[in-house]
């Protein structure tokens, strides 16, 4: 796709600054060169705003929650439900009961397999995923379907990485009991046409999981809107801390599934005849959770907020736009994943190189890509290569990074060939 790159935004202001001023880690020279980040769809940098929360809830309100009668658990325990609420709005669930908090992506899709697997899933059922799944949304099924006797069925992709819709709904019918799809794809940057995915999905009664994690820092999510079932991200790719996640899930599903673990919290009685389970959302959170994650997460939705969704996503494509630009021009890389529809990750391969060396060179010069497959073997098999190098803008990389890693590319090039 031609591209205009001149009116592309060189860097995201706040108050007036780059809003790279908001990040310490970003400030500061590896091998002697200025750090330039654009690892991005791994784990983000984190704002001084998060970082301070941080801080603050353990020099503060530090205690256990939703337990004691004392002030500074009452206190963790109102920030902790805050930030539900603040997250619950963030996505437009109808109720803060429908937002659970989990360890991140992967903890939420393997709550859903194991839960929804023992509720609705039988042999000779079946689950759809996609071509360009992560890991995270391939294995929590498969194991689920070994146990229970169904079949894994997969969309695919074509060349440009884009799902073949009419093979989708070739693939709809009385056996698929879930359909699990990825928003956004972390190696190809493909946005999927997820609305029209759950669309078809519910014509054919099935429950739709969106694994969102590489696009609640992107796009703006509605869950209503989308009518998602279940919908999972993680803390740490959106500024906020790792080892927090969101689940979330429609309340009519979430009261029929079982509980996923048992232990402290997820109980109203308990005897030794039974267990009476807690309401929502609490069913679903076993023991002392992640408190300060949860509770700062709602740091990184502010921040996200304050930012403006819209604003980062504009600004994010145009990054995306202005990089692939630039990286045709260079002999040997071919792009991975042209999509129409596409944000944020950019993976490259180089005719000749192991993605690795390029990776390892860059990093000497200052830049941290990732390399690999992205946690997506069937993507790699797809496309019958090694990995990619893959960048990954967040919103505050800028165009003269994007010019340095292309200089730096080029250089990485010339001494591997
Ligand atoms: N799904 C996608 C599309 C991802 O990119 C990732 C992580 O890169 C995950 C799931 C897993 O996320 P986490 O490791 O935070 O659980």
């Amino acid at each position: 796709m031609e591209v205009n790159t001149e009116n592309i935004v060189k860097q995201f202001l706040y108050q007036g600054e780059p809003v790279a001023q908001q990040f310490p880690a970003l400030h500061q020279s590896v091998y002697g060169k200025p750090l330039i980040y654009f690892d991005n769809a791994a784990t983000t940098q984190k704002p001084y705003s998060v970082i301070h929360a941080i801080s603050d809830y353990y020099s503060t309100i530090n205690s256990n929650i939703h337990r004691g009668v004392h002030y500074l658990s009452q206190k963790a325990t109102e920030a902790y439900e805050v930030s539900r609420n603040t997250v619950a709005s963030f996505i437009n669930a109808r109720s803060s009961s429908e937002v659970i908090f989990t360890k991140g992506t992967t903890d939420g899709i393997n709550l859903i397999a194991d839960t929804f697997g023992s509720y609705a899933v039988n042999e000779g059922d079946s689950v759809i995923i996609s071509a360009m799944e992560h890991h995270s949304n391939i294995v929590p099924w498969q194991i689920m379907c070994g146990k229970r006797g169904a079949t894994l069925k997969v969309i695919p992709m074509n060349e440009a990485g884009e799902l073949l819709m009419d093979e989708y709904e070739k693939l709809l019918d009385e056996t698929v009991k879930i359909v699990a799809v990825t928003y956004v794809s972390n190696t190809l940057g493909t946005v999927n046409p997820v609305k029209k995915i759950i669309e078809l999905a519910h014509l054919n009664g099935t429950p739709v999981l969106i694994d969102a994690a590489q696009a609640v820092q992107h796009i703006s999510i509605d869950v209503q809107d989308l009518d998602c079932d279940f919908l999972a991200f993680s803390g740490h790719k959106m500024y906020g801390p790792t080892g927090i996640g969101i689940l979330y899930g429609k309340e009519e599903w979430l009261e029929k599934l079982p509980p996923y673990q048992g232990g402290g919290d997820m109980i109203k009685t308990v005897t030794f005849k039974g267990t009476e389970y807690n309401d929502l959302p609490f069913k679903f959170e076993a023991g002392t959770p992640h408190i300060e994650g949860a509770i700062t997460l709602k740091s990184a939705v502010d921040f996200i907020t304050e930012l403006g969704m819209d604003e980062i996503s504009a600004f994010e494509t145009g990054l995306l736009h202005y990089a692939s630009t630039q990286v045709r021009e260079i002999p040997r890389v071919e792009i991975i994943g042209n999509a129409i529809a596409k944000t944020s990750a950019l993976s490259l391969s180089v005719k000749g190189v192991h993605p690795y060396d390029v990776g390892v060179l860059l990093d000497k010069m200052g830049i941290a890509v990732r390399t690999g497959h992205h946690c997506t073997q069937p993507v790699m098999d797809f496309y019958c290569i090694p990995g990619t190098v893959r960048l990954s803008f967040a919103v505050y990389n800028t165009t003269d990074e994007i010019d340095r890693f292309t200089e730096s590319l080029q250089r990485a090039i010339n001494m591997l060939v």
